[in-house]
């Protein structure tokens, strides 16, 4: 059955890139009753760290991508990538290389000045009299014959000559494994069918794919996934904004379904469908529809999505997350505004921010693009108003409505020249939610006080 697997090199955040190819991953496991697999690629020492770490478990309980068993960490597992060198060794498939810093200068040089790529040929492949007690690295020893041919998933079948690939160290000369044979082992080891990665990786397979054969391994099916690039065709990075998905939950308020929505788009698709929920990803999700070029990708399509998935999610749900963006806000009353708050935003920060008039206190700061309409006829316009609620016995959005229509249509104005004073009035600004849900959800005492605070 499928394992597929995320092998993340704890070096920085979860970013958008490695969040995709862990959804990928995710998806294709499930859709086919398979396993999903995590490693933490752990083996640079100096680079890993455990924020990073906590980062990418946090962030992928975030999305909602649950990994099976435990996650494995690569950096634990070296003595079984050295055990795997040395019986290579043993048998053959590799061997000891004693090749010394000013010989593969020498090779280097070479190269370059015959304006080649540099392939390590080292005396060490057909000789065994080395000198055992002085430290060597061990090779792989690759065909130099032939080719290799990968029928990978998105990018089709893709041929490297041998003849292009040296003899790969194993092993440094510290015993320490090298990243390949690491890679290779832990997916050998952890049952791995299916390695989905971006497609910077590919030239990796060419590499590893030897580490296989020689073993007698089963080989994965390969899926190079292309990166995702920014709006301006550029591989993605800083410079296009925020890249780790934190800033994305932090700082841009979007909503984890959403995200997952948005990369799980970006670069895959089943027909036009927009909103796809998750068990119908499961249900669609296949490695044939992953495109083959690089996605752009657009903060703006990420907030319209957001703001549709806003608009599905449960009021108590977003209050909880809205109030932890206020302070002094309650979630009850969040709760009962968000009907009214949700048909606008686009993101968190959008509903705390449409959320601010529940939480002002008398008098309220009124901006500078409403300050006007609380000039002129506004004053007396407000005392009328006042007087139509306060004379309410209930407290309703219908009763609202039909006392604010009454002041309008005594006074002959259109509902606009009411409703625009009263706005500014209980919540300082030109915009807002619904003006009578507003009316409604500040109640009676805390309404008539901020007309009260602005009328004549
Ligand atoms: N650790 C590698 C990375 O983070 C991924 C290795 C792999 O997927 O084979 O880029």
């Amino acid at each position: 059955s499928v394992v597929t697997r995320f092998a993340p090199s704890p070096t920085g955040f979860l970013h958008l890139g490695g969040a995709r190819t862990a959804l990928f991953n995710w998806l294709f496991a499930r859709h086919n009753g398979g396993q999903f697999l995590l490693r933490i690629e752990d083996t640079d020492r100096a680079r890993s760290t455990q924020p990073a770490i906590d980062a990418i478990l946090v962030g992928m309980r975030w999305l909602g991508l649950d990994w099976d068993g435990d996650a494995v960490f690569q950096f634990a597992r070296s003595d079984r990538h050295a055990e795997v060198a040395h019986a290579m060794v043993a048998n053959g498939h590799a061997y000891r290389c004693w090749m010394t810093q000013a010989e593969i200068a020498a090779q280097r040089e070479a190269a370059q000045a015959a304006k080649k790529p540099l392939r390590i040929r080292s005396p060490w492949r057909d000789r065994t009299d080395g000198p055992a007690d002085q430290p060597f690295v061990v090779r792989l020893r690759a065909p130099q014959e032939g080719s290799v041919t990968i029928e990978d998933q998105v990018q089709g079948a893709v041929t490297v000559q041998n003849a292009e690939l040296d003899d790969l160290v194993l092993l440094r000369s510290d015993g320490t494994p090298t990243y390949m044979l690491a890679v290779v082992v832990d997916d050998h080891d952890m049952g791995v069918t299916h390695v989905i990665r971006g497609d910077d990786h590919l030239n990796n397979a060419f590499r590893q794919l030897p580490i296989y054969r020689t073993n007698g391994w089963p080989e994965p099916v390969y899926a190079h996934i292309p990166l995702i690039h920014g709006s301006d065709g550029a591989k993605l990075s800083k410079r296009h904004g925020a890249v780790g998905i934190e800033a994305y939950r932090d700082e841009l308020g979007i909503l984890p379904e959403a995200l997952d929505n948005y990369l799980l788009r970006l670069g895959w698709g089943h027909g036009d469908a927009e909103i796809i929920a998750r068990d119908e990803a499961v249900k669609w999700f296949d490695l044939a529809a992953v495109g083959k070029s690089p996605s752009r990708f657009d903060l703006k399509k990420l907030e319209h999505l957001n703001g549709l998935y806003i608009r599905e999610a449960d009021d108590a749900r977003l209050a909880k997350l809205v109030a932890a963006r206020m302070t002094g806000a309650d979630e009850a009353r969040l709760t009962a505004a968000m009907p009214a708050l949700k048909p606008r935003a686009a993101n968190l920060n959008e509903l705390a921010d449409g959320a601010q008039f529940l939480i002002a206190t008398r008098p309220l700061t009124i901006d500078e693009a409403a300050a006007p309409l609380l000039a002129g006829d506004a004053p007396a316009i407000l005392a009328e108003v006042h007087a139509a609620l306060d004379a309410l016995d209930g407290w309703d959005t219908d009763g609202i409505e039909a006392a604010v229509r009454r002041v309008a249509d005594a006074r002959g104005l259109k509902l606009g020249q009411v409703a625009q004073p009263l706005r500014a009035a209980l919540t300082g600004r030109r915009t807002s939610p619904g003006i009578f849900d507003v009316v409604a959800l500040l109640g009676r005492e805390e309404s008539l006080g901020r007309i009260a605070d602005r009328m004549a």
